[in-house]
Protein backbone atom coordinates (compact mmCIF):
# COMPACT_ATOMS: atom_id res chain seq x y z
CA UNK A 1 0.00 0.00 0.00
CA UNK A 2 0.83 3.99 -1.04
CA UNK A 3 1.17 5.50 2.47
CA UNK A 4 0.61 9.32 1.52
CA UNK A 5 0.74 12.02 4.65
CA UNK A 6 -2.54 14.04 5.65
CA UNK A 7 -0.72 17.32 3.92
CA UNK A 8 -0.11 18.02 0.47
CA UNK A 9 3.34 19.05 -0.60
CA UNK A 10 1.73 23.10 -1.60
CA UNK A 11 -0.12 23.35 1.66
CA UNK A 12 3.26 22.01 4.29
CA UNK A 13 5.54 24.66 2.75
CA UNK A 14 2.90 27.03 3.54
CA UNK A 15 2.55 26.08 6.95
CA UNK A 16 6.80 25.65 7.44
CA UNK A 17 7.15 29.00 6.25
CA UNK A 18 5.48 30.09 8.82
CA UNK A 19 6.49 27.24 11.96
CA UNK A 20 10.04 26.83 11.62
CA UNK A 21 10.75 22.91 11.25
CA UNK A 22 11.04 20.60 13.34
CA UNK A 23 7.27 20.68 14.67
CA UNK A 24 4.55 17.84 14.89
CA UNK A 25 1.66 18.81 12.94
CA UNK A 26 -2.20 16.87 13.94
CA UNK A 27 -5.10 16.74 11.62
CA UNK A 28 -8.35 17.74 13.30
CA UNK A 29 -10.64 16.24 10.70
CA UNK A 30 -9.00 12.67 10.89
CA UNK A 31 -8.80 13.18 14.62
CA UNK A 32 -13.12 13.92 14.29
CA UNK A 33 -13.40 11.15 11.66
CA UNK A 34 -11.68 8.51 14.10
CA UNK A 35 -13.75 9.06 17.29
CA UNK A 36 -16.78 9.18 15.18
CA UNK A 37 -16.29 5.78 13.69
CA UNK A 38 -15.02 4.18 17.05
CA UNK A 39 -18.54 5.56 18.81
CA UNK A 40 -20.43 3.96 15.77
CA UNK A 41 -18.85 0.74 16.32
CA UNK A 42 -19.53 0.35 19.93
CA UNK A 43 -22.66 2.14 19.35
CA UNK A 44 -24.49 -1.10 20.51
CA UNK A 45 -23.88 -0.82 24.09
CA UNK A 46 -25.81 1.70 26.18
CA UNK A 47 -22.65 2.83 28.04
CA UNK A 48 -19.78 2.88 26.02
CA UNK A 49 -17.62 5.42 26.62
CA UNK A 50 -13.87 5.95 25.28
CA UNK A 51 -11.52 7.56 27.74
CA UNK A 52 -8.62 9.01 25.61
CA UNK A 53 -5.41 8.17 27.41
CA UNK A 54 -4.14 11.74 27.68
CA UNK A 55 -0.31 10.41 28.28
CA UNK A 56 -0.46 9.77 24.35
CA UNK A 57 -1.01 13.33 23.81
CA UNK A 58 -1.24 15.52 26.46
CA UNK A 59 -2.47 18.57 24.50
CA UNK A 60 -5.11 20.71 25.75
CA UNK A 61 -6.43 22.09 22.03
CA UNK A 62 -6.35 17.79 21.23
CA UNK A 63 -8.49 16.98 24.70
CA UNK A 64 -10.73 19.41 23.71
CA UNK A 65 -11.19 18.27 20.54
CA UNK A 66 -11.87 14.86 21.94
CA UNK A 67 -13.95 15.57 24.49
CA UNK A 68 -16.40 17.23 22.02
CA UNK A 69 -16.31 14.46 20.34
CA UNK A 70 -18.04 12.69 23.96
CA UNK A 71 -14.57 10.93 24.61
CA UNK A 72 -13.31 11.21 28.81
CA UNK A 73 -10.02 11.06 29.82
CA UNK A 74 -7.78 8.42 31.25
CA UNK A 75 -5.25 10.10 33.44
CA UNK A 76 -2.00 8.36 35.21
CA UNK A 77 -0.31 11.20 36.94
CA UNK A 78 -0.79 14.31 38.98
CA UNK A 79 -0.29 16.48 35.82
CA UNK A 80 -2.77 14.73 33.67
CA UNK A 81 -5.14 15.04 36.37
CA UNK A 82 -4.63 18.93 36.54
CA UNK A 83 -4.97 18.83 33.06
CA UNK A 84 -7.82 16.82 32.59
CA UNK A 85 -9.58 18.81 34.66
CA UNK A 86 -8.75 22.19 33.22
CA UNK A 87 -9.87 21.10 29.88
CA UNK A 88 -13.42 20.99 31.31
CA UNK A 89 -13.31 16.81 32.14
CA UNK A 90 -15.00 16.25 35.43
CA UNK A 91 -16.06 13.64 37.73
CA UNK A 92 -16.95 10.30 36.19
CA UNK A 93 -15.31 11.66 32.72
CA UNK A 94 -12.28 10.63 34.47
CA UNK A 95 -10.44 7.43 34.60
CA UNK A 96 -7.06 7.36 37.15
CA UNK A 97 -5.77 4.58 35.80
CA UNK A 98 -2.30 4.76 37.28
CA UNK A 99 0.72 1.90 39.32
CA UNK A 100 3.00 2.90 42.13
CA UNK A 101 0.70 5.50 42.58
CA UNK A 102 1.72 8.32 45.14
CA UNK A 103 -0.92 9.47 47.63
CA UNK A 104 -1.23 13.18 46.36
CA UNK A 105 -2.28 11.91 42.91
CA UNK A 106 -5.02 9.38 44.64
CA UNK A 107 -5.95 12.69 46.79
CA UNK A 108 -6.57 14.62 43.44
CA UNK A 109 -8.01 11.96 41.92
CA UNK A 110 -10.57 11.79 44.84
CA UNK A 111 -11.12 15.19 44.58
CA UNK A 112 -12.13 15.32 41.29
CA UNK A 113 -14.52 12.92 42.14
CA UNK A 114 -12.38 10.36 39.19
CA UNK A 115 -13.19 6.70 38.55
CA UNK A 116 -10.00 5.24 40.33
CA UNK A 117 -8.67 2.29 38.40
CA UNK A 118 -7.04 0.41 41.27
CA UNK A 119 -3.57 -1.53 40.00
CA UNK A 120 -3.04 -3.62 43.15
CA UNK A 121 -4.47 -5.48 45.94
CA UNK A 122 -2.54 -3.49 48.53
CA UNK A 123 -3.76 -0.23 47.13
CA UNK A 124 -6.65 -0.95 48.50
CA UNK A 125 -5.42 -0.05 51.87
CA UNK A 126 -2.99 2.79 50.56
CA UNK A 127 -5.87 4.56 49.40
CA UNK A 128 -7.95 3.71 51.56
CA UNK A 129 -5.57 5.75 54.46
CA UNK A 130 -4.19 8.46 52.04
CA UNK A 131 -7.59 9.53 50.28
CA UNK A 132 -10.29 7.46 51.73
CA UNK A 133 -11.94 4.81 49.90
CA UNK A 134 -14.83 6.25 47.17
CA UNK A 135 -18.22 4.36 46.43
CA UNK A 136 -17.22 2.97 43.08
CA UNK A 137 -13.58 1.70 42.10
CA UNK A 138 -12.37 -0.25 39.32
CA UNK A 139 -10.07 -3.02 39.34
CA UNK A 140 -6.97 -3.88 37.07
CA UNK A 141 -6.74 -7.68 36.38
CA UNK A 142 -3.38 -9.34 35.46
CA UNK A 143 -4.31 -13.13 34.46
CA UNK A 144 0.06 -13.67 34.59
CA UNK A 145 1.40 -16.22 32.17
CA UNK A 146 1.43 -15.87 28.40
CA UNK A 147 -1.41 -14.09 26.36
CA UNK A 148 -1.42 -15.76 23.37
CA UNK A 149 -4.21 -15.33 19.82
CA UNK A 150 -3.94 -18.26 17.98
CA UNK A 151 -0.40 -19.58 17.81
CA UNK A 152 0.82 -16.06 18.19
CA UNK A 153 2.43 -14.67 21.44
CA UNK A 154 0.79 -10.99 21.96
CA UNK A 155 2.72 -10.24 25.41
CA UNK A 156 3.80 -11.64 28.22
CA UNK A 157 1.56 -10.99 31.46
CA UNK A 158 3.39 -12.96 33.65
CA UNK A 159 6.06 -10.74 33.38
CA UNK A 160 4.07 -7.25 33.57
CA UNK A 161 4.22 -5.00 36.83
CA UNK A 162 0.26 -4.08 36.33
CA UNK A 163 -2.46 -5.40 38.19
CA UNK A 164 -4.15 -8.10 40.37
CA UNK A 165 -4.19 -11.27 40.52
CA UNK A 166 -7.07 -13.66 39.89
CA UNK A 167 -7.18 -14.79 43.20
CA UNK A 168 -6.61 -11.67 44.80
CA UNK A 169 -9.56 -9.78 42.34
CA UNK A 170 -11.80 -12.12 44.16
CA UNK A 171 -10.90 -11.23 48.03
CA UNK A 172 -10.44 -7.59 47.25
CA UNK A 173 -13.54 -7.35 45.70
CA UNK A 174 -14.77 -8.61 49.12
CA UNK A 175 -12.91 -6.56 51.01
CA UNK A 176 -13.97 -3.38 49.07
CA UNK A 177 -17.85 -4.18 49.49
CA UNK A 178 -17.39 -4.55 52.98
CA UNK A 179 -15.41 -1.38 53.01
CA UNK A 180 -18.51 0.22 51.62
CA UNK A 181 -17.81 0.47 47.53
CA UNK A 182 -20.80 -0.18 45.78
CA UNK A 183 -20.35 -0.05 41.80
CA UNK A 184 -17.26 -2.36 40.70
CA UNK A 185 -14.93 -2.08 37.31
CA UNK A 186 -12.85 -4.55 35.76
CA UNK A 187 -9.99 -3.31 33.70
CA UNK A 188 -7.17 -5.02 31.74
CA UNK A 189 -4.43 -4.21 29.16
CA UNK A 190 -2.35 -7.25 27.81
CA UNK A 191 -0.97 -6.30 24.72
CA UNK A 192 0.12 -3.24 23.04
CA UNK A 193 0.05 -2.02 19.25
CA UNK A 194 -1.91 -5.20 18.47
CA UNK A 195 -2.65 -5.86 14.60
CA UNK A 196 -5.73 -7.02 13.15
CA UNK A 197 -9.10 -7.63 14.58
CA UNK A 198 -8.60 -10.02 17.08
CA UNK A 199 -7.52 -8.84 20.12
CA UNK A 200 -10.56 -6.53 21.62
CA UNK A 201 -12.88 -9.68 21.38
CA UNK A 202 -10.13 -11.72 22.92
CA UNK A 203 -9.32 -9.09 25.85
CA UNK A 204 -13.14 -9.01 26.36
CA UNK A 205 -13.77 -12.95 26.30
CA UNK A 206 -11.30 -13.21 29.60
CA UNK A 207 -12.61 -10.21 31.30
CA UNK A 208 -16.55 -10.91 30.70
CA UNK A 209 -15.92 -14.64 31.63
CA UNK A 210 -14.12 -13.32 34.64
CA UNK A 211 -16.92 -10.94 35.77
CA UNK A 212 -19.09 -13.57 35.41
CA UNK A 213 -16.85 -16.06 37.74
CA UNK A 214 -16.21 -13.36 40.28
CA UNK A 215 -19.99 -12.63 40.17
CA UNK A 216 -20.40 -16.36 41.70
CA UNK A 217 -17.71 -16.91 43.39
CA UNK A 218 -18.77 -12.91 45.54
CA UNK A 219 -21.94 -12.10 44.23
CA UNK A 220 -20.53 -8.69 43.16
CA UNK A 221 -21.81 -8.03 39.60
CA UNK A 222 -19.20 -5.17 37.82
CA UNK A 223 -21.12 -1.96 36.39
CA UNK A 224 -18.43 -1.60 33.54
CA UNK A 225 -15.74 -3.73 31.76
CA UNK A 226 -12.53 -1.47 30.49
CA UNK A 227 -10.74 -3.01 27.73
CA UNK A 228 -8.37 -0.58 28.22
CA UNK A 229 -5.79 0.48 25.30
CA UNK A 230 -3.77 -1.53 22.57
CA UNK A 231 -5.69 -1.07 19.33
CA UNK A 232 -3.13 -0.55 17.11
CA UNK A 233 -1.84 1.53 13.77
CA UNK A 234 -0.32 0.63 10.05
CA UNK A 235 3.14 1.98 10.82
CA UNK A 236 4.39 0.25 8.04
CA UNK A 237 2.95 0.90 4.59
CA UNK A 238 2.49 -3.13 3.93
CA UNK A 239 0.12 -3.22 7.75
CA UNK A 240 -3.54 -3.38 6.84
CA UNK A 241 -5.63 -0.55 9.48
CA UNK A 242 -7.25 -2.30 11.79
CA UNK A 243 -11.39 -2.78 10.96
CA UNK A 244 -13.52 -0.84 14.18
CA UNK A 245 -16.66 -1.92 13.06
CA UNK A 246 -15.31 -5.70 12.83
CA UNK A 247 -13.78 -4.90 16.62
CA UNK A 248 -16.77 -3.37 17.97
CA UNK A 249 -19.08 -6.74 16.67
CA UNK A 250 -16.17 -9.24 17.77
CA UNK A 251 -16.80 -7.31 21.56
CA UNK A 252 -20.37 -7.39 20.96
CA UNK A 253 -20.86 -11.19 19.59
CA UNK A 254 -18.66 -11.95 23.44
CA UNK A 255 -21.19 -10.21 25.22
CA UNK A 256 -24.10 -11.51 23.95
CA UNK A 257 -22.60 -15.18 24.30
CA UNK A 258 -21.04 -14.61 27.79
CA UNK A 259 -22.83 -11.75 29.62
CA UNK A 260 -26.09 -11.37 28.61
CA UNK A 261 -26.96 -15.45 29.48
CA UNK A 262 -25.79 -14.33 32.83
CA UNK A 263 -28.67 -11.39 33.41
CA UNK A 264 -25.42 -8.54 33.05
CA UNK A 265 -26.75 -7.38 30.17
CA UNK A 266 -26.31 -3.93 31.59
CA UNK A 267 -22.54 -3.81 31.43
CA UNK A 268 -20.95 -1.09 30.19
CA UNK A 269 -17.87 -1.30 27.64
CA UNK A 270 -15.12 0.99 28.35
CA UNK A 271 -11.96 1.68 26.70
CA UNK A 272 -8.64 4.12 27.09
CA UNK A 273 -7.27 3.81 23.77
CA UNK A 274 -4.38 6.37 22.39
CA UNK A 275 -2.86 5.36 19.49
CA UNK A 276 -5.66 4.17 17.92
CA UNK A 277 -7.24 7.57 18.03
CA UNK A 278 -4.32 9.91 17.85
CA UNK A 279 -1.59 8.07 16.18
CA UNK A 280 -2.35 8.14 12.44
CA UNK A 281 -3.27 11.69 12.84
CA UNK A 282 -0.43 13.53 13.82
CA UNK A 283 3.40 13.66 12.15
CA UNK A 284 6.81 15.12 12.45
CA UNK A 285 8.21 17.53 10.23
CA UNK A 286 11.73 18.11 9.64
CA UNK A 287 14.02 19.55 7.49
CA UNK A 288 16.94 17.72 5.81
CA UNK A 289 20.24 19.77 6.61
CA UNK A 290 23.16 17.76 6.26
CA UNK A 291 23.90 15.13 3.77
CA UNK A 292 26.73 12.64 4.31
CA UNK A 293 28.56 9.86 1.91
CA UNK A 294 31.00 7.96 4.13
CA UNK A 295 30.25 3.94 4.83
CA UNK A 296 27.05 4.58 4.19
CA UNK A 297 24.85 7.51 3.41
CA UNK A 298 23.17 9.79 5.74
CA UNK A 299 20.44 12.44 5.65
CA UNK A 300 21.01 14.42 8.76
CA UNK A 301 17.54 16.13 9.77
CA UNK A 302 17.03 19.13 12.11
CA UNK A 303 14.69 16.81 14.34
CA UNK A 304 16.28 14.18 16.55
CA UNK A 305 15.04 11.49 18.95
CA UNK A 306 13.84 13.91 21.50
CA UNK A 307 11.11 15.00 19.26
CA UNK A 308 9.96 10.71 18.54
CA UNK A 309 11.60 8.61 20.80
CA UNK A 310 10.13 5.54 19.54
CA UNK A 311 12.60 4.49 16.61
CA UNK A 312 15.40 4.88 19.17
CA UNK A 313 13.62 2.95 21.91
CA UNK A 314 11.77 0.37 20.32
CA UNK A 315 13.54 0.08 16.71
CA UNK A 316 10.12 1.13 15.61
CA UNK A 317 9.30 1.57 12.11
CA UNK A 318 7.64 5.18 10.90
CA UNK A 319 7.22 5.84 8.04
CA UNK A 320 9.05 8.75 5.59
CA UNK A 321 7.76 10.85 2.68
CA UNK A 322 10.00 13.47 1.20
CA UNK A 323 7.32 16.07 0.62
CA UNK A 324 6.86 16.96 -3.28
CA UNK A 325 8.86 13.84 -4.59
CA UNK A 326 6.27 11.33 -4.20
CA UNK A 327 6.56 10.26 -7.31
CA UNK A 328 10.35 9.85 -7.96
CA UNK A 329 11.39 6.37 -7.77
CA UNK A 330 12.92 5.74 -3.96
CA UNK A 331 15.96 4.19 -5.38
CA UNK A 332 18.19 5.63 -2.57
CA UNK A 333 19.41 3.73 0.62
CA UNK A 334 19.71 6.23 3.42
CA UNK A 335 20.24 6.59 7.34
CA UNK A 336 18.25 9.09 7.92
CA UNK A 337 19.56 10.50 11.24
CA UNK A 338 19.00 13.41 14.09
CA UNK A 339 22.00 14.59 16.22
CA UNK A 340 21.86 13.24 19.63
CA UNK A 341 25.34 12.02 20.24
CA UNK A 342 23.62 8.50 20.20
CA UNK A 343 24.06 5.97 17.31
CA UNK A 344 20.45 5.00 18.15
CA UNK A 345 19.40 8.27 16.96
CA UNK A 346 18.44 7.37 13.66
CA UNK A 347 14.56 7.83 12.08
CA UNK A 348 15.42 5.32 9.77
CA UNK A 349 17.72 2.70 8.53
CA UNK A 350 19.02 1.58 5.35
CA UNK A 351 15.17 3.39 4.13
CA UNK A 352 15.02 3.64 0.27
CA UNK A 353 13.98 6.80 -0.31
CA UNK A 354 14.22 9.38 -3.68
CA UNK A 355 17.15 11.38 -3.60
CA UNK A 356 17.36 13.56 -0.51
CA UNK A 357 18.76 17.29 -0.65
CA UNK A 358 19.42 19.68 1.70
CA UNK A 359 16.46 22.25 2.40
CA UNK A 360 13.79 19.08 1.53
CA UNK A 361 11.11 18.68 3.90
CA UNK A 362 10.83 15.36 5.43
CA UNK A 363 7.03 13.85 6.39
CA UNK A 364 7.72 11.36 9.30
CA UNK A 365 4.74 9.66 9.53
CA UNK A 366 1.74 8.24 12.43
CA UNK A 367 3.60 10.56 14.89
CA UNK A 368 0.50 11.61 16.63
CA UNK A 369 0.42 9.29 19.71
CA UNK A 370 3.29 8.47 21.86
CA UNK A 371 5.24 11.21 19.57
CA UNK A 372 5.82 14.62 21.34
CA UNK A 373 4.61 13.26 24.71
CA UNK A 374 7.77 10.95 24.73
CA UNK A 375 10.51 13.67 24.03
CA UNK A 376 12.89 14.26 25.94
CA UNK A 377 15.94 16.78 26.41
CA UNK A 378 18.73 14.93 26.65
CA UNK A 379 22.16 17.03 24.64
CA UNK A 380 20.36 19.84 26.14
CA UNK A 381 17.63 19.51 22.77
CA UNK A 382 14.79 21.11 22.48
CA UNK A 383 11.12 20.08 22.30
CA UNK A 384 9.49 21.32 19.20
CA UNK A 385 6.13 23.45 18.62
CA UNK A 386 2.92 21.29 17.88
CA UNK A 387 0.43 22.60 15.14
CA UNK A 388 -2.99 22.22 14.44
CA UNK A 389 -4.71 21.62 11.07
CA UNK A 390 -8.09 22.76 11.44
CA UNK A 391 -11.08 20.84 9.79
CA UNK A 392 -11.31 24.18 7.57
CA UNK A 393 -7.64 24.41 6.81
CA UNK A 394 -6.19 27.26 8.45
CA UNK A 395 -3.27 26.40 10.69
CA UNK A 396 -2.63 27.05 14.71
CA UNK A 397 -0.09 26.91 16.86
CA UNK A 398 -1.07 24.71 20.04
CA UNK A 399 2.52 24.69 21.66
CA UNK A 400 5.09 26.75 21.21
CA UNK A 401 9.16 25.32 21.08
CA UNK A 402 10.61 25.37 23.72
CA UNK A 403 13.55 27.93 23.90
CA UNK A 404 16.94 27.83 26.21
CA UNK A 405 15.39 29.86 29.00
CA UNK A 406 12.82 27.02 29.11
CA UNK A 407 16.13 24.62 29.28
CA UNK A 408 17.30 26.51 32.16
CA UNK A 409 14.19 27.23 33.75
CA UNK A 410 14.69 24.84 36.99
CA UNK A 411 18.16 25.82 37.31
CA UNK A 412 18.82 28.79 39.92
CA UNK A 413 21.42 30.52 37.82
CA UNK A 414 21.01 33.68 38.81
CA UNK A 415 22.47 36.65 37.02
CA UNK A 416 23.70 34.09 34.09
CA UNK A 417 20.97 34.45 31.61
CA UNK A 418 19.99 37.69 32.13
CA UNK A 419 20.58 38.13 28.23
CA UNK A 420 18.14 36.00 27.61
CA UNK A 421 15.55 38.25 28.43
C1 LIG B 1 -0.79 3.64 27.60
C2 LIG B 1 -2.11 3.27 28.15
C3 LIG B 1 -3.25 3.30 27.35
C4 LIG B 1 -3.21 3.65 25.89
O1 LIG B 1 -2.52 2.72 25.15
P1 LIG B 1 -2.49 2.80 23.55
O2 LIG B 1 -1.49 1.77 23.18
O3 LIG B 1 -2.05 4.18 23.21
O4 LIG B 1 -3.85 2.51 23.07
C5 LIG B 1 -4.46 2.99 27.94
N1 LIG B 1 -4.55 2.66 29.25
C6 LIG B 1 -3.48 2.62 30.05
C7 LIG B 1 -3.66 2.26 31.49
C8 LIG B 1 -2.22 2.90 29.54
O5 LIG B 1 -1.15 2.84 30.33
Amino acid sequence: MIKKPFIDPAPLRTIAAQFPTPFHLYDEKGIRETARALHKAFAWNRGFREFFAVKANPNPAILRILREEGCGADCSSLTELMLAERVGFSGRDIMFSSNATPAEEFRLARRLGATINLDDFTHIDYLERHAGLPDTLCCRFNPGGTFRLGNDIMDQPGEAKYGFTRAQLAAGFIILRQKGVRTFGLHAFLASNTSGNAYYPALAGILFQTAVDLKRETGIAVSSINLSGGIGIPYHPDQDPCDITVIGEGVRAAYEAILEPEGMGDVAIHTELGRYLLGPHGCLVATAIHEKHTYKEYIGLDACAANLMRPAMYGSYHHITVSGKDDLPCDHRYDVTGSLCENNDKFAIDRLLPPIEPGDLLVIHDTGAHGYSMGYNYNGKLRSAEVLLRADGSVEQIRRAETPRDYFATLDLTGLFDDLG
